[in-house]
């Protein structure tokens, strides 16, 4: 059974011109068009499948300040107030709720580290809680067990992934943007350089700014333009597990694995950071640049199979714009999950929660995180080629940070002063050095 997902009709047909063409229907794309669209601009999706069908859907749900890079700090904390801005805005349900996050722990070192972040999240005027054994204890008596310390964050929360990126593409439809799902974007028409159109497999649509919300396809969609943006799309394998009549933590990180609530009250179990990663010529051509990354993260990151070939995302093949492409054969990114990994994350939620054990697998489900070389995504115009607008790599922590992305994006396309700071995002720092500084969660 697939990950739940809020489906939403749109138009076949996009129209023959816009003040802005943004490429890809996840959280990223529908945020961006949502706010470009309050500017009282002309706005129009493209969506190869389903709205928010690719990560905008296979993910936990987490909206975190906690444990954020110093980077994509301001993102997070900013996002957070748009979350809330957007349901007030729009009467949309995303299901987003501040309910905290609640993080547990017996290891001295993992503890001292979160002090760390604290002190550092205080001067950014964001508040986190660390716990004692006894308050960690009581917040996790759920775990049936005590606890060395932990870190409670109360602002941070969650919202639902299966309502989140329909419920803005459905606002954005009430301003007057336009929606097309099964929709490809084959590629972009440049005039003395510049973005004229954006070619797609139902005609070219006229415009002079085309955004590149592409998640896991933006680095081969880059490459048919002869830009080098470096991803490694790493799969993580989820478990959902039926609903439960008791009512456990709605945000919890142990030790070995998460367990996040969904408003049914089933429980989407995870291992944080684990994942494959399956070989693919993108990943060869990258892959000096992703070594500190994955020097970092070798516990938990292995390597995949024939996935990423099968799906073609990760292509080096240039592909002819009036032929289908590697997207229209894959109209959603639907990799499988891997078995083992499948397996130790229950095995490791239930120790954690022992009464998850009483609730059967409901479903698993996987998704590839595009994952930038120092786990910050690109958002921002690429040098050299006028009114492309890249933003992806958002290195698994793009769901909660898509408001503040999509508000950036806007801002960047208006000229308007940036909502925070955009200069750590710039698309092009990886031409420079690969070797900077790996974001530490
Ligand atoms: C298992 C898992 C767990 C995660 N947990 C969290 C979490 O708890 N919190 C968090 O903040 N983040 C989390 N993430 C990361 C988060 O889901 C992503 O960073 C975020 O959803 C990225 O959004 P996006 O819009 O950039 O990409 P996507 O949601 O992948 O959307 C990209 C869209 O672009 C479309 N597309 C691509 N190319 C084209 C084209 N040429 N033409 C038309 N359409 C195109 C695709 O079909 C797709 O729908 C997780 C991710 C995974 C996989």
């Amino acid at each position: 059974m697939p990950q739940p997902l809020r489906l939403i009709e749109t138009s076949p047909n996009p129209p023959a011109r816009a003040d802005v063409v943004v490429i890809g229907g996840g959280i990223i794309g529908v945020f961006a068009a949502y706010y470009l669209a309050r500017r009282g601009l002309s706005v129009v999706v493209v969506e190869k499948g389903r709205i928010g069908a690719e990560q905008s859907s296979r993910n936990w749900g987490w909206c975190r300040q906690q444990n954020r890079d110093a980077r994509e700090l301001p993102m997070a904390t900013k996002s957070l107030e748009l979350w809330e801005q957007f349901a007030a805005d729009t009467g949309e349900d995303t299901g987003f709720n501040r309910h905290g996050l609640l993080y547990l722990s017996d290891d001295d070192d993992e503890i001292a580290r979160w002090a760390r972040w604290r002190d550092f999240a205080k001067s950014a005027g964001v508040t986190t809680h660390m716990l004692s054994s006894r308050q960690a204890s009581q917040r996790g008596q759920a775990t049936g067990r005590a606890w060395k310390g932990g870190v409670f964050s109360p602002t941070d929360g969650t919202a639902d992934p299966a309502k989140a990126a329909p419920a803005v593409a459905a606002a954005l439809m009430k301003l007057g943007g336009t929606v097309h799902q099964n929709c490809a974007a084959r590629g972009i028409e440049l005039e003395g350089g510049r973005v004229s159109g954006v070619i797609t497999e139902a005609g070219t649509i006229k415009t002079r700014t085309a955004v590149l919300a592409g998640g896991a396809w933006a680095s081969s969609f880059c490459h048919q333009l002869g830009v080098q943006f470096p991803l490694a799309t790493v799969r993580q394998s989820i478990v959902r597990v039926s609903p439960l009549e008791q009512r456990l933590p709605d945000a919890l990180a142990g030790p070995r694995v998460a367990v996040t609530r969904r408003p049914d009250n089933s429980y989407i179990l995870a291992i944080s950071g684990r994942g494959r990663v399956d070989p693919t010529p993108q990943l060869m051509r990258f892959a000096p640049q992703f070594v500190p990354m994955f020097a970092k993260r070798w516990r938990n990151v292995f390597p995949g199979g024939l996935e990423g070939i099968r799906w073609g995302h990760e292509t080096r093949a240039l592909w002819k714009l009036d032929a289908p492409t590697p997207m229209e054969r894959a109209r959603i990114l639907d990799p499988k999950p891997d078995p083992a990994g499948v397996r130790e994350t229950h095995r490791r939620a239930v120790e954690l929660l022992p009464a998850l054990g009483k609730a059967p697998i409901a479903s698993t489900w996987a998704g590839y995180i595009d994952s930038t070389p120092d786990g910050v995504p690109g958002v921002g115009e690429v040098p050299g080629v006028p009114g492309f607008i890249l933003a992806a790599g958002f290195s698994g922590h793009g769901f909660g940070i898509g408001p503040g992305a999509g508000h950036l994006i806007a801002d960047l396309v208006t000229g308007a002063a940036p909502i925070f700071d955009a200069a750590p995002f710039r698309p092009d720092r990886f031409n420079k050095s690969a070797w900077g500084k790996v974001a530490d969660f």
